[in-house]
């Protein structure tokens, strides 16, 4: 096989992958070469609609085409310049992003996790210079089943042996309580002065879609409010329009984007963290929200990252956000949700197949009629991918569905058919 010549194979690609990458993931066997909206193709030309959108992060559309521009011509003009200049590109963005999501200040990173790991330090260096509690006694509390990434202080914290077994020793400062319930929280925070936050998922999207009860976010904020801790919002993958509002803290609001500046409407967090969509998935741009009070106990030297606010990832964000709020991807996302589940429900209905469907906005999870260690889900995914429609299994018996915003009803009535056939086909 001549690799700079011969047109290589979906075959010839994975076997490279397997031989020369480190097997930290396990693929859909399909190998994609071209996307665009919500259609991607492999390189045998075969077009498949993506139920995935990479985890949330190409909510906008794979290539959409002002963020590509946005992107390509920030390029061809200056790309990097380390946060030991200024350069012409941040100071707009941040100004931008600030007003869009209703807050003081902007922290920028550039993965998910690295936001995760900005928002501890920020939480906790609050908590020593502003709450004042001793040196090296500020707790985080977090849920059980959460994920934040990768990092090995994050993996400390999660409860996932796949991701923390044999990666200890751990990092301390964290409390682990149940998701999803205010009572849990309760205690957790009663009578312990060296809570400086909660972290947490409005909805856990890699737990399998986990939709906590109404309220239990507002209750929850409230209590950290009134035990003097930061309330943060991993919005990474819930975030940026993908559950029918700009945010997921936002619940059901259908606004759009406009009631953040209103606090008596808006459940905002003291920390908000964006990773993913921020950037339309054209590039890794994260970020941090806060307010002064919080965002300034970071002072110069005290954390930083050379990519972190470069003028590529300044102008693709600006253009990401302009696509959602342009397009009105939040009330889409919205509409074609509950439309979606209904037509799962009905599917549900009639087969034994799948037992349950949950979600809100675009971002939903069927659960498969089997035990969690069973190829059922895997396999059901395998069939989907056959008949041109991508998805991967959570967590075992859990199918995400979360196709790109941009999608159009009719658009999402010829998913639910090939799921329908997909999943008749598979019983018999
Ligand atoms: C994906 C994700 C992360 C991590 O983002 P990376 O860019 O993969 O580091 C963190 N939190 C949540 C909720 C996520 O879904």
């Amino acid at each position: 096989m001549n690799v700079t010549t011969d047109k290589l194979t979906s075959n010839d690609l994975m076997q490279m992958e397997d031989k020369h990458g480190a097997h930290n993931y396990h693929p859909l066997g399909v190998v994609l070469e071209r996307g665009e909206g919500v259609h991607v193709w492999d390189v045998e030309g075969k077009k498949y609609y993506d139920f995935l959108s990479a985890y949330s992060a190409v909510n906008q559309g794979h290539c959409h085409p002002k963020i590509v521009d946005a992107m390509v011509e920030q390029a061809k003009m200056l790309t990097l310049t380390s946060r030991a200049f200024y350069n012409n590109a941040l100071g707009p963005y941040e100004k931008f992003v600030t007003e869009y999501f209703g807050f003081d200040k902007v922290l920028p990173m550039n993965t998910g996790a690295e936001a995760v790991e900005t928002a501890i330090k920020l939480c906790r260096k609050w908590g020593y210079e502003v709450k004042g509690i001793p040196e090296n006694a500020a707790q985080i509390i977090v849920c059980e089943n959460n994920f934040h990434g990768r990092t090995t202080t994050i993996v400390s914290f999660s409860n996932d042996p796949v991701a923390n077994k044999n990666f200890g020793p751990y990092t301390p400062g964290f409390i682990r309580i149940p998701y999803n319930d205010t009572t849990a929280l309760e205690e957790a925070l009663k009578n312990n002065d060296n809570v400086v936050g909660m972290l947490v998922e409005p909805i856990q999207g890699e737990a399998g879609v986990f939709v906590p009860d109404a309220g239990y976010i507002e209750k929850a904020q409230q209590l950290c409010k009134d035990a003097g801790a930061l309330f943060m919002a991993d919005e990474v993958q819930t975030g940026i329009a993908r559950t029918g509002a700009l945010l997921a803290v936002c619940g059901d609001c259908s606004c759009g984007n406009t009631c953040q500046k209103d606090p008596n409407t808006f459940v905002k967090p003291d920390i908000l963290i964006l990773g993913k969509a921020l950037s339309g998935g054209a590039y890794p741009v994260s970020a941090v929200l806060a307010d002064n009070e919080i965002m300034n106990v970071i002072k110069p030297g005290q954390h930083g990252s050379t990519f972190g606010g470069n003028p590529v990832a300044a102008k693709v964000a600006i253009a990401a956000l302009e696509v959602i709020r342009d397009e009105e991807l939040a009330a889409n996302a919205r509409r074609l949700g509950q439309l979606f589940r209904k037509e799962m429900q009905r599917i549900i209905d009639s087969t034994d197949l799948v037992v349950k469907v949950r979600g809100r906005g675009l971002l939903n999870a069927i659960i498969v009629n089997d035990t969690e260690d069973s190829d059922t889900a895997w396999n059901l995914c395998v069939a989907l991918k056959e008949n041109g429609l991508l998805a991967k299994p959570t967590h075992g018996n859990i199918i995400r569905f979360a196709p790109p915003l941009v999608m159009t009803e009719e658009q999402l009535m010829e998913c639910v058919a090939i799921i329908e056939k997909t999943i008749n086909a598979f019983e018999k």
